[in-house]
Formats: structure tokens, C-alpha cells, sequence
């Protein structure tokens, strides 16, 4: 499994069930301590020291804003505004449709073609800042990173970039193993045609 792979799972169990915390801690008091040596600091877990430092991220962007914006007037749309801000330091390779290597998961040969973030890495930014919003005051019904418009956004760089790079980004789900019949030889068919579940019950009798 790749930490891509990994990452658009975490993200996954983010955005599907918001309401359940796995590490809530609830030894956290309302008042917050005033600022101590980092030397003194419990060590964060990787999740929340990521989630700060996205935070702080955002927060900057805010500041260099032009013209400058509150983060209480931030909405969906200004997300969109610092996701597409964020792709000129995205380091994953997305074909345009015009490039020979549109659908490949591996190309043979270096091409033009734009860096942009992957989604993966977006859709777990988006649940962190999510997160950090709301522990920072915000409500939830006001939170930007919450918004459809930005769910629409991510649904469609998921899409555009599964065809551009050949890959499929598969939903994690927690089910039981199940075992299914190999009826379906693999061929070097293209992995895109699959199959898929459309039809239900068709069947004579
Ligand atoms: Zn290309």
C-alpha cells in the first residue's frame, strides 16, 4: 500500500463519518494554557501536528490575501481559490488529455505536462483544516472547508486525475472479506472499461 493510497483512505474515514472522533481527547479543558517552550510540549501525533501546521498554513494565506480576508468571511469559494494556489507545489504529474501518456500510470518518458497536488493529499488537507476549524471556534454550519462546493471540487480532481494518471482510487469499506468466484479473467484490456455493478437482478426465472 502506498502512503497515497493510505492517506485517501484516512481522508476517506474523515470525510464519511464526521461525527465520530478516534482520538478525542477529552482531558482538554476550554481555557487554553498560555504558550509554552516547545521542549515542554507533549509530543503531537503526527495527525495533529500536520493538522497545525495545515492550520497555520491557511492562516498565512489568509494574511498575504490580497485584498486581505478574515477567516470569518472565508467561504467555499476562497478554499477553491488556495487549493488551485496550492498546486504549484503539487509534485504529482497530471497528463493533459493532449499528452501520449494521458491514462498511464507509468510513463515510459518525461513529458510537459503540469504538477499539480494530488487529491489524495487535498481531500486529507481538507478534512485537517475541517477539523482545525471547528477547534478553533468556528462553527460548523459556518465552516468553509465544508462546503458543497468544495466536496464538487474534490469529486471532480479525484475523477480528472484517476483518468490522467490511470489510476482508480477505490473506497475503503470495512467489511467483511468476501470471496468472489475468479469467473473474471484478467485480460490487457484497459483498466478503465470495467465492469461495474449496474444491473441489478436481470436475471430469468
Ligand atoms: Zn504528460
Amino acid at each position: 500500500m502506498s502512503a497515497a493510497v493510505a492517506a485517501a483512505a484516512a481522508a476517506a474515514c474523515v470525510s464519511s463519518n464526521s461525527s465520530s472522533h478516534h482520538q478525542s481527547d477529552r482531558s482538554v479543558s476550554l481555557t487554553l494554557p498560555p504558550p509554552q517552550p516547545l521542549s515542554s510540549l507533549p509530543a503531537l501525533s503526527r495527525y495533529e501536528s500536520q493538522k497545525r501546521r495545515d492550520w497555520n498554513t491557511f492562516g498565512q494565506y489568509l494574511k498575504n490575501h490580497r485584498p486581505p480576508l478574515a477567516l470569518s468571511r472565508c467561504s467555499g469559494a476562497h478554499v477553491l481559490e488556495f487549493l488551485k494556489y496550492l498546486d504549484q507545489f503539487g509534485k504529482t504529474k497530471v497528463h493533459t488529455q493532449n499528452c501520449a501518456f494521458f491514462g498511464h500510470s507509468h510513463p515510459p518518458a518525461p513529458c510537459p505536462c503540469p504538477l499539480k497536488q494530488a487529491w489524495g493529499s487535498l481531500d486529507a488537507l481538507i478534512g485537517r483544516l475541517r477539523a482545525a476549524f471547528e477547534e478553533n471556534g468556528g462553527q460548523s454550519e459556518m465552516n468553509p472547508f465544508g462546503a458543497r462546493a468544495v466536496r464538487l471540487y474534490l469529486r471532480e480532481v479525484r475523477d480528472t486525475q484517476a483518468k490522467a494518471r490511470g489510476i482508480v482510487y477505490e473506497k475503503k469499506k470495512r467489511k467483511k472479506p468476501q470471496q468472489l468466484p475468479q469467473h473474471l479473467t484478467a485480460t490487457d484490456g484497459n483498466h478503465f472499461d470495467q465492469q461495474g455493478g449496474s444491473g441489478s437482478g436481470s436475471g430469468s426465472g
